[in-house]
């Protein structure tokens, strides 16, 4: 199974290759200004017929090599693309920021020692931190993609997307299940083979959503530039504060289970492409990106521990009593969070009932990708 993440490193150029790095960075961004002009006003996102008509420019004026022609137009591609589906309007997409789209083993290639990239006055060699990079040297495990290298605050960092290839878990050697049910109240209720239910509170995250959306109203009420820019970041401080959340959540699933774990988890597409159409700055866009995010990375982890995720229809999870099968509505006291079942009587906390209805999809799965095996 293929697998791929982003890993973020500082790269540290010499005091000679930093204006020579930047004038390529530059370059780039520049490039990505000019194709963007062209796809706003022709609306052509093909990615053979932008070429046609922006390469030889981006050749002669801007002096790119061919590679790297080619990656500009896939970045711009690419924005206007991300732009739409988050359902945002047709807006011209700037490139303020010096930045830089690489091709493995073309533009760049990265050992233990050096980061090696191409400029447009040739090529340069840097230190970067190791750190966290180490695992990545694996050849018969991940493999290195396109990377980006961003400036900010004075400094260099490189974003490397790295390819995993780790086969999963077959359905025969699971030993252990653990249904994950996903809410507001506890980010995550979890219930197992051994009969015992974890929560992770949602209260401060809760808290700190309230505290970060009374800051944007205020912000939006002033209404100026800088405060329309100031907005603009805390929703990027909010994004990577929730990303922190999620690896946290997703390690400990991990790793409070044994190597051979099925993850049950709910299968929420339905309910992204519900929202999809919503405005960016949605609160239910938010909350399904986190939903997707904390998925990605409990997949990933998985994968690494030697466990696996999957996900199943959601529907009646937290109706269905867990004991009896009886599927009704007011089986569920909302307020009270109590579960009482109408058929045979079960009465449990209601934070618990999704994730025993998923550990219970997740035994069916296996019961059915036994038989299927043995009528093979
Ligand atoms: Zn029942």
């Amino acid at each position: 199974m293929e697998f791929v993440k982003t890993a973020k490193i500082q790269i540290h150029p010499n005091n000679d290759d930093i204006q020579l790095l930047l004038n390529s960075m530059r370059a780039y961004s520049d490039a990505c200004t000019f194709v963007s002009e062209y796809i706003f006003t022709t609306k052509d996102l093909n990615q053979v017929s932008v070429q046609k008509h922006t390469y030889n420019k981006l050749r002669d004026e801007y002096k790119l090599p061919s590679q790297m022609a080619c990656n500009v137009v896939r970045t711009v591609i690419g924005s206007y693309k991300t732009n739409k589906t988050n359902g945002m309007n047709w807006i011209f997409c700037k490139y303020n920021a010096p930045q830089m789209t690489l091709s493995w083993n073309r533009d760049y290639s990265i050992n233990k020692d050096k980061f090696s990239v191409g400029t447009l006055n040739g090529r340069i060699k840097c230190n970067y931190d190791i750190k966290g990079m180490e695992q990545y040297f694996d050849k018969s495990t991940y493999s290195f993609g396109t990377a980006k290298v961003v400036y900010k605050h004075d400094k260099f960092f490189l974003h490397i997307s790295v390819k995993m290839n780790i086969s999963e878990l077959s359905d025969a050697n699971v030993t252990n299940v653990v249904g994950h049910d996903r809410g507001i109240r506890f980010l995550v209720s979890s219930y197992g083979s051994n009969g015992k239910t974890a929560f992770y509170s949602g209260n401060i995250v809760k808290q700190k959503r309230g505290h970060y959306k009374a800051l944007r109203k205020q912000l939006q009420q002033v209404g100026t530039p800088s405060s329309r820019k100031r907005i603009k970041a805390i929703g990027q401080r909010e994004n990577r504060w929730i990303q922190d959340i999620n690896h946290c959540i997703s390690k400990a699933l991990v790793e409070s289970n044994p190597k051979g774990t099925l993850h049950v988890l709910e299968d929420l597409s339905g309910i992204r492409t519900a929202t999809e159409a919503v405005k960016v700055h949605d609160r239910y866009v938010m909350v399904s990106w986190s939903y997707y995010d904390l998925e990605q990375k409990l997949m990933y982890k998985a994968l690494e521990h030697g466990q696996k995720v999957i996900k199943v229809d959601p529907r009646y999870t937290s109706q269905t009593c867990p004991k009896c099968g009886h599927v009704e509505a007011c089986n569920r006291d909302k307020v009270n969070h109590i579960f009482y079942c109408k058929n045979c009587g079960y009465k449990s906390n209601d934070d618990r009932i999704g994730a025993m209805n998923l550990y219970r999809k997740g035994i069916e799965y296996l019961v059915e990708s036994q038989s299927s095996i043995s009528e093979l």
